[in-house]
């Protein structure tokens, strides 16, 4: 994610960058084996979002298919969810904020469910045995409305004059489809959308067909890439839209909104040669497309939508780079908890002055040392020093300039202190070992200790969980 805060006493741009539900019912095969089967969890234990994810079943795959009318923002919708029992399940969860569910069903049964707070809570007719894997569908309706933090505005379903289009990090996804909304539980996606003849829809991955029928037309769209629920992303409305090519061959798509028609060009240009460069440096793409979205109506942020950010306002090459480094550092190599939103952040903060560096623009390092050397009348100083720990900035802290500029400030202490030649190979080995998986920053510390041959504890100590600015790396 980016935010546009612009220090202007510093050398460098801060981007921050259907159905019926029957009466519960316990039937499984005899009481004995029925004390078995317990409900899952409300949360994967997270202690920033304790109410986000759900124990008890691994999601492989999210069909959605939805029908929106842009004009009335009315969504009706079905959510076909294919899971696999982690435990002998009684009932299970999932995250859906406001909106109305209509019926409920697991392999097809009708399944009876109540809400909670954001809590979609549903008990099948039977329990569920570990190792299963099971199809929940949930039919929903209502019309979607965005969430609130602190230190974003409003993210989540955002609607547009024409549309509309999602934007779900840290925990928005509830707000569109029914998921287990926490990225340790990624899955594949497969989107159905309906919208009025005429409006178009774009998606994370690659198109997979569309058709027009009775005055309304249906995208599909197939994510196959393991994803975590808040880069989930639909762009609806009208676009002006542009396909390519990387060096590599990957296929790029590139759509912007007609009031930004004077964008596509530096967007669509801008991506791939960002791409070229960031595979050279992070390693292979890690997903079959990319490209990128400008909508219509200006936001603060953008973010790294899966394949395909969608930026929120005209973006620059700083911008640009540091969304498609996230597809490295954040989307395939993914959270285990959101505390660790530095290695998030921190890496796609590096990214964009590593490309400076190597663009005729400042050295990382004279970028290092102009923040290092800010005295503590800079107005951004108690922001990056005294406030909050990188590595553990706090809930309502998570897009602060703190995991940002800190965190790429550690990797730069880092590559200092393990010289270029483990930092460039840390970082590929990294991305490598970890693609389509979840990382905590112990096992970023294990590898770079293990690459560089030295105990590095005291440096990450002092730079991710210290409120002081360290004295030496
Ligand atoms: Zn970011």
């Amino acid at each position: 994610m980016t935010t546009r805060i612009k220090p202007t006493m510093a050398a460098v741009t801060l981007t921050l960058a259907c159905l019926v539900a029957p009466a519960p019912s316990a039937t499984a095969d005899t009481a004995g084996v029925q004390d078995r089967f317990t409900p899952g969890a409300p949360g994967v234990g997270d202690p920033y979002f304790p109410e986000e994810g759900n124990g008890g079943y691994d999601v492989g795959h999210y069909d959605l298919a939805l029908d929106y009318d842009p004009a009335s923002n009315a969504l009706v919708a079905t959510a076909r969810i294919k899971a696999r029992a982690t435990q002998d399940l009684s009932r299970f969860d999932l995250d859906l904020k406001q909106l109305t569910v209509t019926g409920v069903e697991v392999d097809g049964r009708a399944a009876a469910f109540t809400r909670a707070g954001q809590e979609l809570i549903v008990t099948p007719r039977r329990g569920l045995r570990k190792g299963k894997t099971f199809t929940v569908t949930v039919a929903y309706a209502g019309t979607p409305k965005p969430a609130e933090r602190p230190d974003l505005g409003t993210f989540g379903w955002i609607r547009t004059p024409d549309g509309a289009y999602v934007v779900c990090e840290p925990d928005g996804a509830s707000t569109w489809f029914p998921s287990n909304d926490h990225p340790t539980d990624k899955a594949t996606y497969t989107y159905r959308v309906t919208v009025p003849e005429g409006t178009q829809v774009l998606s994370n991955g690659v198109p997979g067909g569309e058709w027009t029928r009775g005055g309304k037309s249906t995208f599909v769209w197939k994510e196959r890439s393991p994803m975590a629920s808040y880069l989930a992303m639909l762009a609806i409305g009208k676009f002006t839209v542009q396909k390519g090519e990387t060096e590599s061959g990957i296929p790029v798509v590139t759509a912007v909104a007609p009031n930004r028609a004077d964008e596509l060009k530096g967007i669509h240009e801008g991506t791939i040669q960002a791409i070229d460069w960031e595979e050279k440096v992070f390693g292979r793409y890690p997903f079959a497309s990319t490209g990128g979205i400008r909508v219509g109506v200006d936001v603060a942020f953008s973010l790294e939508t899966q394949s395909r950010p969608i930026y929120g306002y005209k973006p620059d090459t700083a911008t640009i780079v540091h969304e498609l480094a996230h597809q490295w550092f954040g989307n395939s190599v993914s959270l285990s908890r959101w505390k660790d939103v530095w290695l998030n952040e921190g890496f796609a903060t590096y990214a964009e002055w590593l490309w400076d560096e190597q663009h005729g623009g400042p050295t990382v390092k004279q970028t290092f040392d102009n923040l290092y050397g800010k005295g503590d009348n800079w107005p951004y100083y108690d922001e990056l020093w005294i406030k909050r720990r990188t590595g553990d900035p706090g809930t309502d802290e998570l897009f602060t300039i703190t995991p940002y500029w800190r965190g790429g400030l550690t990797l730069h202490a880092l590559r200092e202190r393990i010289g270029d030649k483990a930092f460039f190979a840390l970082i590929k080995v990294w991305t490598r070992a970890n693609r389509d998986g979840n990382v905590t920053t112990e096992q970023f510390v294990a590898l770079a200790e293990r690459i560089s041959h030295q105990q590095l504890d005291g440096l990450f100590n002092a730079w991710l969980y210290t409120k002081e600015k360290p004295a030496t790396w």
